[in-house]
């Protein structure tokens, strides 16, 4: 084969990899496979929803994401990381101050299913301690990292106290570029007791640094449509409360 059409094919075979990787990214939520042993929805008798923010808090997005929530008389639940918590105390108080739910991320958002007992509850004790200091709140959710957690881990979490909280519908607002579209794909698919995943800060592949402007855009127009359907927002202990 000449030299020119193996280039050819070599780059194609890279596009096509680039590709899939990019479309598993954008049309599957890999939660799904770890949900055994989870809460991601609860049975609602009401048409209950639960907004949940990852990552946060953020000096730029998480105070712009506070003012649309309080705009549209939202609570939500915030998933911090102590890393972040420890850098932005004032952006976490104010969310505790503003009545939403705050829940556990870890300290440093790493994937913990490579993790020994001992250093998984260090890195949840540790963010933990940040979260009381800071906010007086002590967190009784935990959301790990991408979602990753052995069957082990889970039991362990338990054990310490926390209920491990995925979600069901992922807003995908760290790959999606526009408003309309993350709220199209979310009322296509919402049913009662529904947790939605957003991020509060981070990039693609950072913890921060990254453009959460749809993120704030979308939370009008979705509250605003999932009333007209009768819907009504919660945090994660009231989407509980709510259960059948
Ligand atoms: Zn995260």
């Amino acid at each position: 084969m000449q030299r020119k059409s193996k280039i050819i094919i070599s780059l194609s075979v890279l596009l096509l990899v680039v590709l899939a990787a990019a479309a598993f990214c954008i049309f599957f939520d890999e939660a799904v496979i770890v949900r055994k042993n989870t809460i991601y929805r609860v049975r609602a008798a009401d048409k209950l929803v639960a907004l949940t923010f990852d990552d946060g808090p953020s000096p730029v997005w998480t105070p712009k994401i506070l003012d649309e929530l309080n705009k549209e008389g939202v609570k939500a639940t915030f998933f911090m990381l102590g890393a972040h918590v420890e850098k932005y105390p004032a952006v976490a108080e104010r969310v505790a101050k503003e009545g939403h739910e705050i829940g556990n991320h870890t300290y440093d958002h790493h994937v913990l299913i490579y993790y020994k007992p001992e250093e998984l509850k260090d890195e949840i004790n540790h963010a933990e301690r940040v979260i009381k200091n800071v906010t007086g709140v002590t967190p009784k959710y935990f959301r790990p990292p991408k979602a990753w957690l052995t069957q082990k881990e889970k039991v362990i979490i338990g054990r310490m106290g926390y209920k491990v909280i995925l979600w069901s519908l992922n807003s995908k607002d760290w790959v999606t570029f526009h408003d309309k579209q993350i709220t199209s794909y979310i009322l296509r698919r919402i049913r009662p007791g529904d947790i939605i995943l957003f991020h509060d800060s981070g990039g693609a592949f950072t913890t921060e640094g990254g453009d959460r402007a749809q993120t704030v855009k979308t939370i009008s127009r979705l509250v605003r449509k999932l009333r007209e359907r009768g819907y009504k927002f919660v945090t994660i202990s009231e989407l509980l409360e709510g259960a059948k």
